[in-house]
């Protein structure tokens, strides 16, 4: 048994971690119980669109994702005629590219099913959501829908109450050094690879995969321990006006901010050393988390960016 094959398991996911989600759907599988439409969330760089695109290569191949005949090829090229992916692409979704989408694959289906996996569904404005709900009701023929999302707050509960809904959250740091060592080797920088992907596989293996991503993720983790060692909000503010327009970058720092929150936190109960000599208290860690959850918060809906993001760096001051 391997890190990524499960004994009990049917397919050959190659799947980090989420055992008991990926025991579900192949339930689902092989019970012959698919849904139109499936709604996967959980935090970003956590498998869910990986999942997506296996589970659709799983009820595509006549041999269940045998990774060897034309259809898996294709699939897995990203390049199979009845298997559409709208990856994010950092823009909104328009109902438009939807129904051309689904027109796309009216044209052909020699496969069993139509399947459209759609990324970061949360992308999609209110009334794109609101007119998507109508094909969920009525799905063109053999029709499935694969949606991911890591704001499910963002998901009108009408879309959530029409699709069958798995949670993906962090995967244990023991599944994801087991299963990285077992891929990639060993190495003298793991821990601090698995400190810094905090339980998403995705980010770990771009870590390791790409030099210069594992490069980024450190400086950035260097960057926010200064701003929380010392007071000096120019440069903080310096720093929000360069990332600000940059929905990714902005995206990372938060993430990166949170993680390495939840580092110091760990560290402080493990040893009960002061935190950044005694600059914050515990309870002060914690607001700051707050702080963190209610940026994203207004970021996500568009709210002043720049003011919710120098506002969080005022609470970094002492
Ligand atoms: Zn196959």
């Amino acid at each position: 048994m391997t890190a990524t094959h499960h004994r009990f398991m049917l397919y050959q996911w190659n799947i980090v971690g989420h055992t008991q989600q990926l025991l579900g759907l192949e339930k689902e599988i092989k019970e012959k119980n698919i849904s139109h439409a499936y709604l996967f969330s959980g935090p970003r760089q956590g498998g869910k669109s990986s999942i997506a695109k296996t589970f659709a290569n799983i009820i595509q191949c006549p041999n269940h994702y045998c990774k060897k005949c034309k259809d898996c090829q294709l699939i897995q090229a990203k390049a199979h005629s009845d298997t559409l992916f709208m990856e994010d692409n950092g823009e909104s979704i328009k109902i438009d590219d939807i129904r051309e989408i689904i027109r796309k694959t009216n044209l052909t289906s020699q496969s069993p099913y139509r399947v459209i996996v759609i990324e970061n569904i949360e992308r999609m404005p209110i009334e794109a959501q609101n007119s998507f709900l109508k094909t969920l009701e009525e799905p063109p023929g053999k029709t499935i829908f694969l949606l991911t999302t890591s704001h499910l707050d963002q998901v009108l509960l009408t879309i959530q109450s029409r699709v069958r809904h798995f949670h993906f959250s962090t995967v244990d740091d023991g599944i994801l050094k087991a299963y990285l060592k077992e891929t990639f080797g060993s190495r003298s920088d793991m821990d601090e690879i698995i400190n810094m992907a905090q339980g998403r596989p995705g980010l770990a293996i771009n870590m390791i995969k790409d030099e210069g991503a594992f490069e980024d993720q450190k400086k950035l983790y260097n960057q926010i321990e200064t701003f929380l060692k010392k007071n000096d909000l120019a440069q903080k503010f310096s720093f929000i006006e360069g990332i600000e327009k940059d929905k990714d970058q902005v995206s990372l720092f938060l993430d990166a901010f949170t993680r390495y929150l939840r580092k110091l936190l760990f560290e402080y109960m493990n040893s009960s050393s002061p935190l950044l000599g005694k600059r914050f208290t515990p309870r002060d860690i914690i607001n700051l988390f707050e702080s963190l959850e209610k940026t994203r918060y207004f970021i996500n809906r568009n709210v002043n960016k720049r003011l919710a993001l120098e506002n969080l760096m005022i609470q970094t001051e002492r």
